[in-house]
């Protein structure tokens, strides 16, 4: 049968329904199905199709198959177990057509499915658009605890907001970031459900007390504005295929599309203002990371998402039990960050006012219901909103936080706390004009909170919340972040994992742990030789996509050092660039000795409006316009920035990694992922003590891993003492000499004073400790390039970082709240 007769078939397959072959995992029930949607959803026939046509008959085909089995999910939960709720602002999903048919286990399948239609699976790949609904670490964790809690089979739903536009694209224009508008749905969402469940979400106006009414009673909120959320459902396949939940996105909808009286008067864009001002909610996704934006539009997101997801878990809870006094038993909500903390109050609000709760049994309640992660102590970070603003925006919200604030300053008192305690304690700051803590509010809403990784969780209780957890203790735990092997090994490096699966036999695959016995084969020289080799094959890949994007040549024989990660100070992205100026001024110096040859690979976005970072992404360029170009210096350097650092590219790049930059000034890195992604593909992590670099040296042995600098503690005892390195700076002849160069315009001849700024800043305000950790890094840079020239010690190394990585699956992770915070059942490995 040729083509055109096969999609004849499959078309009259379509519409008859039932004459269509089941998906039984055959490959000629995929080919069908594929050919199927291309007709008849796509509307396109074989011989005209584009890739992306193909690609979207190919996501339509596979979504059929995981809507099956989410089915059967949905009808199994009606049993009664307890489900979590994942409340994020961001879900940094990336692509999902492979890890789609990865966890269904049909990537074989549509594989060939397609190479008999002439279609390459590995070319169609490439139409899907990134799902960029996230900044950095903190929204890719939300995806990898989605995969996983879908894989462990406990029921979920992560729930956000369907932005319209995503993170921003960033171009690189002679060194300068300018961002472009994302369009991921330009071409439409084959993977989601557009459903006809909606919520309304209010704003504004006024607050009335019933008659005879008591302060802690039921208020009627008159708001002056009213909003529909719109569920949009994705389904989310856990590995094996065997469970799928819901990741359900809220769109903002006018409740009137149009205003008919201002239609009729002939105002015909005046009747479209509400609307667009109404939808501009879900317009766009905010770019700052590790920021607290600050602006009406965010705080209306927040609330707009909490108040939608919480209608839509307390109507499903009431369906099912009929009394939300069960509500703790059948349902946990966790709280990524405190973006959706507005969510506690919105359960008092919808407990107390319209299902007409006792307060203090509502309070129990939410208390017993929610959870909530920290993921910073950047004071930056750290989300508080003016009390004006609250009160104006979400008038009932503000009263019950003040009901709130009255009984828990109470509780204080009476153990006997202060008026310095007071104001530390207090969900309102007065002292930066009246603002609501959204993270005070977290504490006392949760009974449970934690941090991120040993050395965060520990500072979490002794700097953030030290006195909150004097007054309400045994909340706080760690939970070490985690990420999923399934996306960033098994499908990033299909090459590493073969050969993994050879050496241990496939138990790796469901159990990470299990690669611990690599371990065993670690000086095994044909092994070592062929762990490089897979490396190798991923740089010289690497290499093209490099020179594709930037024009840039590099030697994939060199030493590929990565830095891949948000711009943001405390990352240190400048140590690094002023380290390499160092080893640059030192191969001039001495052009003949035996120079280990590098790659310097650095990508990430900055905040729009962060200046600083934006200086050091032009400051990076500039230095390797310089160096790259230098004939004396050759292969020995040479440093690429690659633009639009996105999900995508980070699997093209961590596979590919010799070297891990993770040098964040100690303190000041939650727990980090990209460290995790990078070690498990083999790569030597060069690394502070900071965030999970600790637990990653404790897992890998100290002596395979290139640890430097000020440890935690040792960085807020300088910062004590002060923070202009004026004097550490002249005193240390190299640093002085590489700022010097800078300050005086050699990478910017046209611009002297492009970088003075930038330095000067550094050294008069040294608060990320560049001066203090330099000669350390520097060091530890050198030893790295030691270790490169004994290739036996470098590959043993490599070998054991990803032997011992199997902790650091999201598996892990989910299963430490599961069992400790959700209190749900899991199944073991
Ligand atoms: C993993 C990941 C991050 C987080 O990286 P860190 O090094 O932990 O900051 C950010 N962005 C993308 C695209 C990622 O995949």
């Amino acid at each position: 049968m040729d083509l055109h007769d096969l999609a004849w078939k499959a078309a009259s397959g379509q519409q008859e329904g039932s004459s269509l072959p089941p998906l039984d995992g055959s490959v000629e029930a995929m080919r069908l199905r594929i050919l199927g949607k291309l007709i008849y959803q796509v509307g396109r026939e074989p011989r005209t199709a584009s890739p992306r046509d193909w690609f979207v008959a190919t996501a339509y085909a596979v979504r059929d198959a995981a809507t099956s089995s989410w089915f059967a999910d949905r009808a199994a939960e009606g049993e009664g177990g307890k489900r979590v709720y994942y409340l994020s602002l961001e879900f940094l999903i990336g692509r999902v057509l492979m890890d789609t048919i990865g966890n269904l286990g049909l990537t074989g399948q549509v594989r060939e499915a397609l190479q008999q239609c002439g279609v390459q699976l590995d070319e169609i790949v490439l139409e899907e658009p990134d799902a960029a609904l996230g900044n950095g670490g903190l929204g890719r964790l939300a995806a990898c605890f989605m995969e996983s809690m879908s894989t462990l089979k406990i029921p979920a739903y992560g729930y956000g907001i369907r932005y319209e536009h995503g993170l921003f694209r960033q171009v690189i224009e002679q060194g300068l970031q300018r961002e472009l508008p994302e369009t991921w749905l330009a071409h439409g969402n084959p993977w989601e459900f557009p459903r006809a469940t909606f919520y309304p979400v209010d704003f504004g106006g006024s607050v009335t007390g019933e008659p005879g009414h008591e302060p802690t009673g039921p208020h009627v909120w008159t708001p002056d504005e009213t909003i529909h959320a719109v569920a949009y459902d994705t389904p989310v396949v856990g590995a094996g295929g065997q469970h799928t939940n819901t990741l359900r996105l809220w769109a903002a909808r006018a409740p009137e599309p149009l205003q008919l009286d201002a239609f009729n008067r002939g105002d015909h864009v005046g009747a479209l203002r509400d609307r667009v001002k109404t939808e501009a909610i879900s317009r766009v996704l905010y770019p700052g990371d590790e920021s607290s934006a600050g602006q009406e539009l965010r705080l209306r997101q927040e609330y707009f998402f909490a108040s939608a997801s919480l209608q839509d878990l307390l109507s499903r809870h009431l369906v099912e039990f009929g009394t939300l006094d069960t509500l703790p038993d059948k349902a946990a909500i966790q709280l990524n960050d405190t973006h959706p903390a507005i969510a506690i109050i919105e359960m008092m609000r919808l407990l107390v006012d319209v299902h007409r709760l006792d307060f203090d049994r509502a309070w129990t309640i939410t208390n017993e219901t929610f959870s909530y992660t920290n993921h910073t102590l950047l004071p930056e970070a750290l989300e508080t909103w003016p009390v004006a603003l609250m009160e104006r925006l979400l008038p009932r919200h503000m009263q019950l936080i003040y009901l709130i604030n009255m009984r828990h300053m109470q509780a204080a008192r009476d153990k006997g706390a202060d008026h310095r305690v007071l104001a530390e304690l207090s969900l309102v700051d007065e002292l930066h004009g009246r603002r609501v803590r959204m993270g005070h509010l977290s504490f006392l809403g949760c009974h449970a909170i934690n941090g991120v990784s040993a050395l965060h969780s520990d500072l979490v209780r002794s700097r953030l919340f030290q006195d909150m957890d004097q007054l309400y203790p045994g909340r706080i735990s760690n939970k070490t972040n985690g990420i999923t092997f399934r996306r960033w090994l098994h499908r990033a490096n299909p090459g590493l994992t073969r050969l993994l699966v050879e050496t241990l036999g496939d138990g790796i695959l469901s159990d990470p742990l299990q690669m611990g016995r690599l371990a065993d084969h670690a000086d095994d020289p044909a092994l070592q030789a062929a762990f490089a080799a897979e490396r190798l094959a991923c740089k010289q890949r690497l290499a093209i996509v490099i020179r594709e994007r930037t024009g840039i040549v590099v030697d994939p024989a060199s030493l590929f050092d990565v830095q891949v990660k948000r711009i943001h100070e405390y990352k240190r992205q400048l140590l690094n660039i002023v380290q390499a100026i160092a080893h640059y001024r030192a191969i001039l110096a001495d052009p003949g000795r035996h120079w280990v040859p590098r790659v310097k690979i650095f990508a990430g976005k900055a905040a729009p409006g962060y200046v600083r970072a934006k200086e050091i992404i032009r400051l990076v360029h500039d230095v390797a316009q310089m160096v790259n170009n230098d004939p004396v210096v050759g292969d020995r350097l040479k440093i690429v920035y690659m633009p639009n650092y996105n999900v995508s590219l980070a699997e093209q790049i961590v596979p590919a990694a010799d070297l891990s930059e993770q040098i964040s000034t100690a303190g000041m890195e939650a727990s980090g992922t990209g460290n995790m992604k990078l070690a498990l593909n083999g790569a030597l992590t060069i690394g502070t003590l900071d965030g999970a670099n600790i637990e990653i040296r404790d897992f890998v042995g100290a002596e395979n891993i290139f640890i430097f600098g000020l440890t935690a503690s040792e960085v807020a005892a300088q910062s004590a003492t002060g923070l202009d390195s004026h004097h550490a700076v002249r005193a240390n002849p190299v640093l002085s000499e590489v700022f010097d160069m800078i300050t005086s315009g050699q990478f910017s001849p046209e611009e002297p004073h492009r970088y003075r700024n930038l330095i000067d800043g550094t050294q008069s305000y040294d608060r990320f400790m560049l001066a203090a950790d330099f000669d350390s890094y520097a060091a530890a840079q050198a030893e790295v390039d030691a270790f490169w020239q004994q290739p036996a010690r470098w590959w043993r190394m490599a070998m054991l970082n990803t032997a011992r990585l199997g902790w650091f699956s999201s598996d892990r992770s989910i299963r430490e709240y599961a069992e400790s915070i959700w209190r749900v059942p899991v199944m073991q490995p």
